[in-house]
């Protein structure tokens, strides 16, 4: 039997779970904000065109509206002017959208520091515990910032000073970037990059790192928590689209299933 029909088989045993990882996209999906003079993405939304009524009565189809970067997506080298040369959304390799993924668990300190910072040390004291980062693996970090998906104020945290939200010093970004064998990264936040990462040096180091290295960013996951630490596949599918620099995405994980 081969190795499609042996997964098809576990799959259908059920030795397989099958974990979603997207922020259902609607409306209300919270979105980044930049401040003046910046200009803004617009928000996803439908426009209805038929509903079963005069203007199609049998069927009911919408128009969608939305910025590139709106809920789960996923940032294509080519958003950062680090990447303007690199790969668009449409020509993402495939096999890095399927590729494993390992979970880095900070959610305590996030909790306790909403400016928390991945760093270097961080991610070694990991690797001595599971082992290293496998290649071409998706390096997700988790937070609980997942907790917010639906509460757009919580969600990017923002006061007087700017949004306070977990992510990666510009240390941990440059070694990540040029020295670790990784696809990407994802995060449960608004942005791959910290809150506070526009008055880094590079300001926000991991678009500038890493979409300038020809890696890859996923923001707004969610349910990491389902996650074992190593192990799961991720399938990241966004749209094809021809010359963009992001797409919304459906991201899955695939784990094995083990009975309680
Ligand atoms: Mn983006």
């Amino acid at each position: 039997m081969g190795i499609v029909q042996q997964f098809v088989t576990a799959v259908a045993q059920h030795r397989v779970r099958l974990i979603d990882l997207t922020n259902p996209l609607s409306a209300d999906t919270p979105t980044l904000v930049l401040p003046e003079p910046f200009a803004n993405l617009v928000d996803f939304s439908l426009e209805r065109v038929s509903a079963y009524d005069a203007p199609g009565p049998f069927w009911k189809h919408h128009n969608i509206h939305t910025g590139e970067h709106i809920g789960t997506h996923i940032d294509a080298p080519v958003h950062w002017a680090t990447g303007r040369d690199g790969k668009d959304v449409s020509q993402l390799e495939l096999h890095r959208l399927v590729a494993p993924a390992v979970v880095l668990d900070f959610t305590e300190e996030a909790t306790r520091d909403a400016d928390f910072l991945l760093d270097i040390h961080h991610v070694r004291t990991w690797e001595e515990r599971h082992g290293p980062v496998p290649a071409n693996a998706w390096l997700l970090l988790r937070t609980g910032w997942d907790q917010y998906a639906r509460d757009r104020k919580m969600f990017l945290n923002a006061d007087e000073h700017g949004p306070h939200t977990p992510g990666f010093t510009v240390e941990c970004a440059r070694w990540l970037a040029e020295e670790k064998d990784i696809t990407g990264v994802g995060v449960e936040t608004v942005g791959i990059d910290a809150g506070a990462a526009g008055g880094m040096e590079p300001p926000f180091p991991m678009h500038h790192f890493l979409l300038g290295h020809d890696k890859y960013g996923i923001t707004s996951l969610q349910n990491l928590a389902q996650l074992p630490p190593t192990g799961a596949l991720l399938v990241v599918a966004p749209l094809p689209i021809v010359g963009g620099t992001g797409s919304p995405a459906r991201v899955l994980a695939l784990v094995d299933h083990h009975e309680q």
